[in-house]
């Protein structure tokens, strides 16, 4: 039997809801919200939380979407251990230098040391590619494409932030071999927009796709496109998603090589062919959890959640309303059989619905509970409803009530639901487009990071004038309660990507236009902000 509630949660005030309001405290907001609304817990092991089912059936939404798309492409899943012996992964230097602070290591077994300590994989680069190496035989064993579901882990430094920056994080990485550079990067572009549709379609998040700067590209590719999220309550940029063109540093490093088709020798094996040897072209490419941090803080608001309906576990929530003390035994369960007669009918319409009959709660007190966690429609059925054959629906994203004829939730409902996803994504865009400023003049880029905004400016493209960029637009009071730290944050900003999608206007003469930072010549325009 359910466990009696207790005496203060009959009350039917919202007790366990959000107290701070998303503007006044914006962390201590995300937190009460992520563990108010039963998605995520907090764990002994900083950095690391629990992910609880109201925010994993989103991340399965994510898996199911991403991985029919990477299927439709021909790619497989597949899984590879996760410790990597250090002699494996030092062997690509650019890249193990951009990751061994993070590396965690396995030095004991029990009490005895282990003879060589262990990694654990902060990404699987050098844990697959002396098997692309050994499975690789000839120019028709490409492309090899293949992609993992796991968790890998990142002993970040850097504050930690649930779903946002964990040290253990779950995603997918993808690692792809190519014969040729366009093979390669053509699929790099493919994958980049699968991660817009996921951020767009799925969760109503608008991003920018676009290029990383050479500061910011992945350690040890040849260049990064990513998509960009931003978190308007903030105003910070935030890395929504990376899919990397790896060139051939790896396959050098690791020997994965096919023999030229081009020269005409196409048996590996035969002596000689030394001069004909192709080192393939490689790409990985990752999503994490993060986008489910990114969609809390995009949407939510001071009542807690707000889910976009594709990814809500519950849809519609239908809860009975209007009975008092006066009520008869028979009108409860008039109003009961209402209730379950419009869940059946919702699920039989493809929506996922759930009544709430719990007794002992007031109708107050559910309205607050399942708006902290989000459910996008809530469906009221009382006596009046039930005489006039309809409910009354709530939508949680705008409050807006309306009555629909129960005959009309096949078709009223999930079209509702898609007008829902849609405003959220529209409203979305509009947030973020009301913070994105395009600034030619170096006063005026400050001044607006500092009124929450994201720059786009004509920029030259050189790491020496990021790193100035940083320095010049770092706080210079302690204006925020947010941790400093060193990749980005409230000390200064940084290029968040040079969106593919460039500004039209003012503007940007190759040759003539200057960088708006350092006064030599632009190359593209360039999103700069404060980030995650
Ligand atoms: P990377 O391999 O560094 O390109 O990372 C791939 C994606 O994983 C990034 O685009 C981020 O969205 C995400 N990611 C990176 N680090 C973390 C972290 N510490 N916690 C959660 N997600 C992360």
């Amino acid at each position: 039997a359910a466990p009696k509630p207790k005496p203060e949660a009959v009350v039917g005030s919202a007790q366990l809801g959000v107290e701070v309001s998303k503007d006044a405290d914006f962390s201590k907001w995300y937190q009460q919200v992520l563990v108010r609304s039963e998605m995520l817990d907090y764990y002994d092991v900083s950095g690391c939380y629990i992910i609880r089912p109201w925010a994993y059936f989103v991340w399965k939404m994510v898996q199911r979407f991403f991985g029919d798309g990477i299927e439709q492409m021909g790619i497989d899943d597949t899984y590879f251990p996760m410790f990597v012996s250090s002699k494996v992964l030092d062997r690509e230097k650019d890249h193990i230098e951009g990751f061994a602070p993070e590396v965690a290591w396995v030095t004991k077994a029990g009490s005895s040391d282990l003879e060589e300590p262990i990694a654990v994989r902060p990404t699987s680069e050098t844990v697959m590619y002396p098997y692309f190496a050994k499975w690789i035989r000839s120019h028709r064993d490409l492309p090899l494409r293949i992609n993992q579901w796991c968790n890998v882990v990142r002993w970040e430094f850097k504050h930690p932030m649930p779903f946002i920056r964990t040290r253990e994080f779950l995603w997918q990485e993808g690692h792809t071999a190519h014969l040729t550079h366009e093979g390669a990067a053509e699929e790099v572009l493919e994958i980049l927009d699968l991660y817009r549709r996921v951020y767009e379609e799925l969760l109503a998040v608008p991003v920018v796709p676009g290029m990383k700067s050479e500061k910011e590209k992945f350690a040890g590719g040849q260049y990064t496109t990513t998509v960009e999220g931003f978190i308007p309550a903030t105003g910070r940029g935030i890395q929504g998603g990376t899919s990397h063109h790896l060139g051939q540093n790896f396959s050098k490093m690791f020997n994965v090589v096919v023999e030229d088709p081009a020269a005409g020798n196409e048996d590996r094996g035969t002596e000689g062919g030394e001069a004909q040897k192709l080192h393939v072209w490689q790409n990985s490419w990752g999503l994490s959890t993060r986008v489910i941090g990114v969609m809390v803080m995009v949407h939510g608001d001071d009542k807690g959640l707000v889910m976009p309906p594709r990814v809500a576990q519950i849809q519609a929530v239908v809860i009975p309303c209007g009975l008092t003390v006066k009520s008869t035994a028979a009108d409860r369960a008039a109003v009961e059989e209402g209730v379950k007669k419009v869940v059946a009918t919702l699920t039989r319409a493809g929506v996922r619905a759930k009544a709430d009959l719990r007794e002992n709660y007031t109708p107050g007190y559910k309205f607050n509970h399942w708006e902290l966690r989000g459910v996008p429609l809530r469906l009221e059925v009382g006596p009046n409803d039930l005489k006039n054959a309809s409910t009354m629906s709530v939508r949680r994203d705008t409050g807006a009530k309306r009555s629909i004829a129960v005959a009309d939730l096949p078709t009223e409902l999930p079209s509702l639901l898609e007008t829902i996803q849609a405003d959220m994504l529209q409203r979305a865009k509009a947030a973020r487009q009301a913070s994105t400023k395009t600034v030619t003049q170096w006063e005026d880029f400050v001044p607006a990071l500092n009124r929450k905004c994201v720059v786009l400016i004509p920029w030259c493209e050189r790491t020496a004038c990021e790193d100035d960029i940083k320095d010049r637009s770092a706080r210079t009071t302690t204006d925020t309660d947010e941790p400093e730290d060193e990749k980005a944050p409230s000390m200064g900003a940084k290029s968040l990507c040079i969106p593919f999608d460039q500004p039209t206007e003012p503007k940007l003469v190759p040759g003539e236009t200057k960088c708006v930072a350092c006064g030599e010549l632009a190359k593209r325009y360039a999103l700069f902000g404060r980030s995650y």
